[in-house]
């Protein structure tokens, strides 16, 4: 696959061209004092300097709320299969690891058609974080840089854009940039300084031990004072869910129409914080406790998900759940760095 070089002026006409075509595109824009990724209509919006966005891009591939199917309620089902094809333009590496994370998940097993599907119509273009975000720790869970997911990587060098195609679908849309050059050597050299200085710095809290230690500790922490000490300032708001990247669980509702004829099959977020979550038929709920629920958070990123998917820890270290938590009690690192101390 190729590796070229473009100025900025150039990449622009790309991603202009981009809107003016039938496909959708989604990019990274300004609101107010903060960034969100929304559909993109004038190339000049797009912000490649973001620092973080408000959500991560999992709504594009997992929407807040889908439907799966259209029913009768006399028993005629139709799927709804998702079929737009979209380019989502500025992922952060943090985030296309949540995303190659949530791929594994939703294909192993149980096959996701709804997911999958969504997710193939997509294509990625990541781009190397400029802006460090005030909370990010992506140096300390390995994920300041990424090698895999996405169709094209970006990188700012400056004045121009190292543009790295890794997918046939990738290869086709740089061929459409307009003056592409092979990338030099001192081109990629300058994208390997951009890479390894993300690598080093972009580590607003450290982690003191490494990722793949997780699942061990939390091993040994079930009982420990620290769920208890954060969960009475927990206001059970779910906030630290909904802005994660790597939160994929989801309520599955049927919901008849006003005729009591038709009705939907719908899916939509929901979070483990939420105190109704692990609510069951005969109204039990078996996560009643607010430590309890607070606790099953980390562990699921520490130990449950890394026990589905080979290790892999379900924290990117976005920093999203620390900036959102208005209790101040979100941040996996210092709760992780709590169970090392008293261990
Ligand atoms: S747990 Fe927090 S820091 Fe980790 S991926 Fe989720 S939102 Fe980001
Ligand atoms: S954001 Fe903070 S207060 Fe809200 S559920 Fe999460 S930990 Fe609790």
């Amino acid at each position: 696959m190729s590796v070229s070089t473009v100025t900025k002026e150039q990449f622009k006409s790309f991603v202009a061209a981009l809107v003016n075509s039938d496909q959708k595109v989604v990019g990274v824009q300004a609101k107010d004092d903060k960034f969100a990724f929304g559909e993109l209509t004038d190339a000049d919006a797009l912000r490649l300097d973001y620092d973080v966005t408000i959500l991560p891009p999992k709504k594009y591939v997992l929407p807040q709320k889908e439907t799966l199917m259209n029913f009768e309620v006399a028993g005629a089902a139709k799927t709804v299969c998702p079929d737009e094809k979209m380019v989502l333009l500025g992922v952060h590496p943090y985030d296309m690891v949540a995303i190659n994370q949530m791929d594994e998940l939703f294909s192993q097993g149980e096959y996701d058609t709804h997911y999958m599907n969504r997710r193939d119509n997509i294509t990625i273009i990541v781009c190397d974080v400029v802006t460090p975000s005030e909370n990010v720790f992506a140096s300390s869970m390995n994920t300041a840089t990424c090698d895999s997911g996405y169709d094209i990587l970006l990188t700012d060098i400056g004045d121009r854009f190292v543009v790295e195609a890794a997918t046939e679908k990738g290869e086709a849309l740089v061929k459409t940039i307009n003056g592409a050059k092979e990338a030099a050597a001192a081109d990629t050299d300058k994208r390997k300084a951009v890479q390894e200085k993300n690598i080093a710095s972009l580590n607003k809290h450290t982690l003191e031990c490494k990722p793949s230690d997780l699942p061990d500790l939390l091993e040994k922490a079930y009982d420990h004072p620290v769920w208890e000490e954060k969960a009475k300032l927990c206001y059970s708001c779910g906030s630290c869910n909904q802005v994660c990247p790597t939160c994929y669980c989801f309520d599955v509702q049927d919901e008849v129409n006003w005729d009591l004829k038709t009705g939907s099959r719908c899916r939509s977020w929901d979070g483990c914080l939420l105190s109704n979550f692990a609510t069951v038929a005969g109204n039990h709920n078996f996560r009643e406790n607010r430590a309890d629920r607070f606790r099953h958070r980390l562990y699921r990123k520490g130990k449950y998900v890394p026990g589905k998917i080979d290790g892999q820890i379900a924290c990117v270290g976005c920093g999203r759940c620390i900036s959102a938590c208005t209790s101040k009690i979100a941040n996996p690192v210092e709760i992780y760095n709590t169970l090392m101390e008293k261990a």
